[in-house]
Parts: C-alpha cells; sequence; structure tokens
C-alpha cells in the first residue's frame, strides 16, 4: 500500500536494527484519512472471506480495526490487556509476551462476544515474532469461532511472525512488509 509505504518514509523512526517508531501517525497521534484508506485495504482483501468479527488487541491494533470494521459492516472486540471492573462476564484468556515493553500480560475477550459462529479477520498494527497474534488466535480457538486470517498494519518480515502463522496455515495480509531497518533506513519487500 504505496501510501502506507509513504507515510512510513516520511514519518517514521528508526529506533534500532529491530524497532520502528510510528508515534506521529498509528501509536499515538492518528492519522485519520490514513487509517480510512488502510480500512478500505483491508476490506477490498478480504472481501469474500466471509469475515463476521473483527478482533485486536488493545490499544494500538484498534484504529485501523475499527476503519475496517466499518468498511467491512461488521463488529470489532479489542483483547483488553488490563482487569476491569465492568469485564465480569466470563472470560478467555491467553498470555503474551510483549516484543516492545519486554513483559508478560494476560490478555481477555468476555465469551459474550464470541460464538463458535463467528469467522474473525485478527488486526494488528505490527507483526514481529507472532506472539500477539497467537495469543488471539488462542482465545478465538477458545470460543470455537474459526480464522478468517490476518490483517497487518505493518510486517517486519525479517522477524520470524509471518513465517510461523503461515506453517499454521493462516493467511497473513500486510500493508507495508518491511524487510529491513539497518543502518536506520526503512526497505520495504515487494509485494
Ligand atoms: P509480536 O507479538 O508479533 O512479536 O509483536 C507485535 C506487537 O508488538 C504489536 O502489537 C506491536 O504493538 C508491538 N511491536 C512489535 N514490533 C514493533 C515495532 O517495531 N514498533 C512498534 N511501535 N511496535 C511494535
Amino acid at each position: 500500500m504505496d501510501s502506507l509505504k509513504q507515510k512510513i518514509q516520511a514519518a517514521g523512526q528508526v529506533l534500532s536494527d529491530q524497532v520502528l517508531k510510528v508515534d506521529a501517525f498509528l501509536n499515538h497521534q492518528i492519522d485519520p484519512q490514513l487509517m480510512s484508506e488502510i480500512g478500505d485495504e483491508f476490506a477490498s482483501r478480504f472481501a469474500d472471506a466471509g469475515v463476521t468479527k473483527i478482533v485486536t488487541i488493545e490499544a494500538s491494533g484498534i484504529a485501523p480495526a475499527i476503519m475496517a470494521g466499518l468498511k467491512m459492516g461488521v463488529p470489532v472486540i479489542f483483547a483488553r490487556k488490563h482487569q476491569s471492573l465492568t469485564l465480569t462476564d466470563n472470560l478467555l484468556t491467553s498470555t503474551v509476551y510483549s516484543f516492545t515493553k519486554r513483559v508478560e500480560s494476560t490478555i481477555a475477550i468476555s465469551t459474550t462476544h464470541l460464538s463458535a459462529q463467528d469467522h474473525v479477520l485478527i488486526i494488528d498494527d505490527f507483526l514481529a515474532n507472532g506472539k500477539a497474534a497467537q495469543a488471539l488466535i488462542s482465545i478465538i480457538k477458545q470460543a470455537g469461532a474459526s480464522i478468517a486470517g490476518l490483517g497487518i498494519v505493518i510486517e517486519k518480515s525479517f522477524q520470524a511472525g509471518r513465517q510461523e502463522l503461515e506453517s499454521q496455515g493462516y493467511r497473513v495480509e500486510s500493508l507495508a512488509r518491511v524487510q529491513s531497518l539497518e543502518g536506520g533506513q526503512v526497505t520495504f519487500l515487494d509485494d
């Protein structure tokens, strides 16, 4: 997706060979026009996939997920990372190791919102080693729902996430595939 790649080049900051900071348009300040285009792109790529719900993880997955949900006409559920007094229904949980925060946390979705009839599109801001995706897959499977695929805004293709997910049979659609962050430069894989 060219507009996304251009935005990454113009406003992304390479923090190290492993980490790209996109606080200017995705992870802190959010560019609504770009999010809208991202929603259109996910909707077009998964148009025939029979998606009934979108699942993401708070906080940074919510913006692209909600735009995709709007364009696809399906509800969006975000897995919560923190215990909440209002999240008291039966919970489906999984643990996830955070690539950026380097801590393990429990994420939860209430059983109220996912059922065995659902065919779920997982959306997230980044795909690195796939830990967040695997935790969401675990929760969706606990609900008995099936998985249509994964929609990722920025994939770091030099990390293992895509390979592992594809080897498990999941469809992965990434809107920007970063080949390398070496030398402070972002280079993309040709899609
Ligand atoms: P994974 O679980 O695939 O190892 O890492 C994906 C999660 O870690 C994403 O939800 C994202 O929040 C965070 N993440 C991974 N790599 C990066 C990165 O280079 N930059 C930013 N901003 N977040 C990242």
